[in-house]
């Protein structure tokens, strides 16, 4: 059963503490450099996604380019159709010889060490961190960049004093130097030398290589045969992008302005001579072997995922990735993360390796996007793959009924149903609750007993604010789309900001039809589900008469305004296109419309105190506003401590909370000690998925703060300084 292989990884993963801090500790040390030498060299970004672009839309002339280019050099050329082709065709070259291999992802793809050693070849590794990975056997690297991030120190030290028969102390210097005298001793006796390629240059047949240890221009040169192992995706049109490519792996992924060393390679040695033959390791190869290999990657293309083959392998987005963070290496198949794990869709084109990669595990926080060079919308190919995977083999009987049920509307009588069983389920604390049993037990997914959850209102929003008389004059009509979290979970969010607004002379309208957005369904891959829901909002938004559309949910918001689009673009019914652009235009965050529409001078709240500010990923990625949630406290006269990474995700992801609830958890928790850090009294967002689960994650660590949503601090300060009740 392939999720019961997902969750043993998982299991796995967050279980390995020891990983989890090594991990963590090379993030916090490769980020700052990262973030400095991006920002010094913002050109590479754009120059680099232009080479990639015209590199993958003109593969079909550039492969045939490159070909002739290298063989023109002296390179023998393997056009691989896919991975045995391209272990066979080494495994023929290498035969029972001993191998110095650098760095090549390529090569882990094909699983070239493991195809080689079957028939006795001798396979070292030469990048440190690979070496002391493979020391340890488990055949897996922890991260792109440091494949032995996961080791401590300690446990580097054993390993290589194991492997070297001698008595090592943990100091880095030491070992290194050992790890060095031992590596020069195999690269004299080596026959041959595989590595990657960062770039081949179609117009020359230049191949590039980068690096900081300087091993990969030892296995390039000492050996007398060098093969080189890439993806045909490693082919850019002319030799000054192979430039750029090797400048933006070392920006990207060290924080270096370029790598130490830049290899680029032409060809077979001109220096070597059969009378000089007991130079041999010095001459340069003798022969040079290029395998490019294609496997999956013209149906990368196909599927219009052409943009996952732009990949540098960088490793940036691993540093910013939630889950990576929690599970580390688990995350993912052949490539880690959310790029490798779209990547195996094409690779292997096998269902279950997908669902194993963790195609269910992507929360959707777009952090990765950012921090890419290329901007690899990761999060957008990883909802076609699901909806593929929903169209082909359904989503499963819980989420097939949640779904049609939300799209038949019936979110209303399913919450009073639900508020009947509370009762006896929940146990009331404050406002918010925690469960009597495990439903886990039960087959709830994500409902463990310690799971701080709200209690569902015995009132709806709108039913709340039937009899508020309206406004005789507003200065205008906004409309709330108040989300399913709004309404039945936390309705008094609704009336904080219809405070609000009232004492602004805006009148603020509910609409009675609503219906769910559509997220969770679009997250499950149920577009059809989704598409019906947003059919019903659009009816229901475009009976009512507005300005603004606005919102205290922004995944809410960001559904609407962009997701809806896509949903609606081939549905051939221009009156309801037409009805949907006119609600898009008028899509807007309650933070927005208060900075920019209103511009609102709240009241100072009475007790000033220190508060720290959650970024909703959603808010600062989908709508981009950062800054009006933190004028809105300022004006408020609360003392604003940011949190080390305010823009990291809390782990909610909706659905994601519930099926993941395991590692929702657990990057919560993260969120949790980042908040503890700030000494704040408040943690403050703007979403209230967030701020359900941030109570969640405050209560469990038995934390003295307190999560609170913006607009209850804003209706407070309104409230006690006279404003319209
Ligand atoms: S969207 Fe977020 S969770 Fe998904 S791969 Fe990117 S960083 Fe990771
Ligand atoms: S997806 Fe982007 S950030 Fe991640 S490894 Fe590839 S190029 Fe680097």
């Amino acid at each position: 059963m392939s999720n019961g292989i997902l969750q043993q990884k998982i299991n796995a993963g967050l279980q390995d503490h020891p990983a989890w801090i090594g991990r963590h500790t090379t993030i916090d040390h490769l980020r700052p450099g990262i973030v400095r030498t991006v920002q010094a060299h913002p050109e590479l970004s754009p120059a680099l996604q232009q080479i990639k672009e015209t590199a993958i839309a003109n593969l079909d002339q550039l492969l045939p380019q490159a070909i002739a280019a290298m063989e023109q050099r002296g390179f023998q050329v393997y056009l691989a159709e896919d991975n045995q082709a391209a272990a066979e065709y080494i495994a023929n070259l290498v035969g029972d010889g001993l191998v110095v291999k650098s760095k090549t992802n390529t090569g882990k793809e094909i699983a070239v060490t493991s195809r080689l050693q079957q028939q006795g070849a001798t396979v070292y590794e030469t990048d440190l961190g690979d070496r002391l990975a493979q020391l340890e056997g488990k055949g897996k690297s922890a991260h792109t960049l440091a494949p032995a991030c996961h080791l401590a120190r300690v446990e580097c030290a054993q390993l290589l004093a194991q492997d070297l028969q001698e008595t090592l102390s943990d100091d880095p210097e030491l070992l290194v130097g050992a790890a060095r005298r031992a590596l020069r001793a195999v690269f004299l006796q080596a026959e041959v030398g595989i590595s990657g390629a960062n770039a081949i240059a179609a117009d020359t047949g230049a191949v590039f290589l980068t690096e900081n240890e300087g091993n990969i221009r030892c296995v390039t040169s000492m050996p007398s045969i060098h093969i080189v192992i890439a993806g045909i995706e490693k082919i850019v049109p002319h030799f000054a992008d192979g430039l750029t490519v090797v400048r933006s792996a070392s920006t990207y992924g060290c924080g270096q302005d370029i790598g130490t060393y830049v290899s680029i390679i032409d060809g077979v040695s001109h220096f070597s001579h059969p009378a000089m033959d007991f130079l041999q390791s010095g001459q340069g190869p003798q022969a040079v072997h290029v395998i490019l290999l294609k496997q999956g990657r013209q149906q990368a293309i196909d599927a219009g995922c052409q943009s996952v083959l732009y990949c540098l392998n960088c490793g940036s987005c691993l540093n910013t990735c939630p889950v990576y963070s929690a599970i580390g290496d688990q995350f993912g198949y052949k490539y880690l993360g959310g790029r490798g794990t779209v990547f195996t869709a094409f690779h292997t084109n096998q269902s279950e390796k997908l669902e194993e990669a963790g195609l269910s595990l992507c929360i959707g926080c777009q952090r990765c996007i950012d921090t890419c060079p290329l901007h690899m919308p990761v999060p957008q190919m990883i909802l076609q793959l699901r909806e593929e995977k929903a169209r082909t083999e359904g989503n499963g009987w819980m989420k097939d009924t949640v779904f049609s049920l939300l799209g038949a509307n019936a979110l209303k009588p399913l919450t009073k149903i639900g508020r009947q069983v509370q009762g006896i389920a929940l146990k009331q604390q404050q406002q918010d609750a925690h469960l009597r049993f495990n439903l886990e037990k039960l087959g709830i997914a994500g409902m463990p007993q310690e799971r701080l959850l709200p209690t569902l209102s015995s009132q709806s929003l709108p039913e709340r604010l039937r009899n508020k008389a309206p406004l005789k004059h507003p200065r205008q009509r906004v409309a709330l789309f108040a989300g399913c979290m709004v309404n039945y979970a936390y309705p008094q969010l609704g009336v904080d900001c219809y405070d609000i607004l009232m004492a602004n002379q805006v009148q603020m309208l509910t609409i009675a039809q609503e219906a769910c957005c559509g997220l969770p369904a679009i997250m499950s891959g149920d577009t059809a589900a989704a598409r019906t829901m947003a059919q019903k909002n659009i009816q229901a938004l475009s009976a009512e008469d507005y300005d603004y559309l606005i919102f205290l949910c922004p995944s809410c918001a960001t559904t609407v305004k962009e997701q809806w689009e896509t949903l609606l673009a081939d549905c051939g019914d221009q009156q309801l296109l037409e009805q949907y652009q006119a609600i898009q235009r008028k899509v807007i965050d309650f933070s927005d419309y208060l900075v920019h529409v209103l511009q609102i001078q709240p009241p100072l709240l009475k007790d000033s105190c220190t508060v720290t500010w959650h970024d909703p990923c959603h808010l600062i990625r989908g709508l981009h506003i950062s800054q009006e949630p933190r004028q809105l406290l300022q004006q408020l006269g609360l003392t604003l401590q940011e949190m080390k990474s305010p823009d990291s995700c809390c782990g909610f992801g909706g659905s994601f909370s519930l099926f993941h609830y395991d590692v929702s958890r657990s990057v919560n928790d993260e969120k949790i000690a980042q908040i503890a850090d700030t000494n704040a009294q408040y943690a403050v967002t703007g979403c209230p998925g967030c701020l359900m689960h941030l109570k969640d994650g405050l209560h469990r660590n038995h934390s003295q703060q307190q999560a609170v949503h913006l607009v209850s601090l804003l209706a407070a300060a309104y409230r006690q300084g006279g404003g319209d009740q």
